[in-house]
């Protein structure tokens, strides 16, 4: 068995999840996983009475007492932020600068106020087009937010999609593609896999991991997205196949470094 990494995980410190540090890496335990992080949600983008801003104070103080007590897993710390336009990204960046963290994952949520986790986001769109919308507003939150790590869930809008074939391709996109990879390649990032995105479907994306690969990228970090233990670490052996091949190695990160897997 190869070992893995999730390195996209939400605890009680996220808005939208209810379940304890502890929890989470009890899940992330009982999964055998090597490396595990939480990457609660630093969220700028809507207005001031709604951000979402986790208290990593405390959150520390409850991962703290938990290093070293669970052998053979290393606990990170991290932060998904999402990323919406200039003043999301330097709030973000102020907030992050005072804090020591591992990992720190870009992605985009809303476009222009709407959530593309909702269906009303779909409505009037063809799916190429709302496809194109959404990378389109990845390439202009990178810009806006140099700090990240790994770009999250480049196929959230596929995620949410209300199609009986929801998968994305390549070929759906290869100019954007083309434009995100070469911007987290020059800029010494790094593309998510993220196993939520397909649900209960088979697996996506090797073409666009080949592609990838092809434009110089080396690696990938590995993300369930998890937001209770009972999904820590799902479907990560899927997407460790996908990343082997298509050519890319599985990393995890320490202090914003990307460190190779330990077998
Ligand atoms: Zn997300
Ligand atoms: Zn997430």
């Amino acid at each position: 068995m190869r070992a893995l990494s999730d390195l996209h995980t939400h605890s009680s410190f996220s808005f939208d999840a209810e379940y304890a540090p502890i929890r989470m890496v009890e899940g992330a335990v009982k999964r055998g996983l090597r490396e595990f992080c939480l990457t609660d949600h630093l969220d700028f983008d809507r207005p001031m009475t709604e951000w979402n801003i986790p208290d990593f104070t405390a959150r520390e103080g409850q991962l703290s007492v938990l290093d070293g007590a669970f052998p053979g897993i290393r606990i990170g710390r991290g932060a998904e932020v999402s990323m919406a336009g200039r003043d999301c990204a330097r709030r973000a960046e102020e907030l992050l600068s005072g804090l020591e963290l591992d990992f720190v994952i870009g992605s985009v949520h809303t476009i222009r106020g709407a959530n593309v986790w909702e269906d009303a986001f779909y409505e009037g769109w063809s799916r190429r087009d709302i496809y194109r919308i959404y990378l389109e507003q990845i390439i202009r939150s990178l810009e806006c937010f140099p700090t990240l790590d790994v770009l999250g869930h480049y196929d959230f809008v596929a995620h949410y999609a209300p199609y009986a074939d929801r998968s994305f391709f390549y070929e759906d996109a290869p100019d954007l593609f083309d434009e995100i990879f070469r911007w987290l390649l020059v800029h010494g990032k790094t593309l998510e896999i993220n196993s939520s995105s397909w649900e209960g479907d088979s697996p996506w994306g090797l073409d666009i991991l080949c592609r990838f690969r092809e434009m110089g990228g080396h690696f990938v970090t590995l993300g369930s997205d998890a937001h209770n233990p009972g999904r820590v670490g799902a479907r990560l052996e899927e997407a460790a196949a996908l990343a082997e091949a298509a050519g890319l190695a599985v990393v995890t990160y320490h202090g914003h470094r990307p460190q190779p897997l330990q077998p």
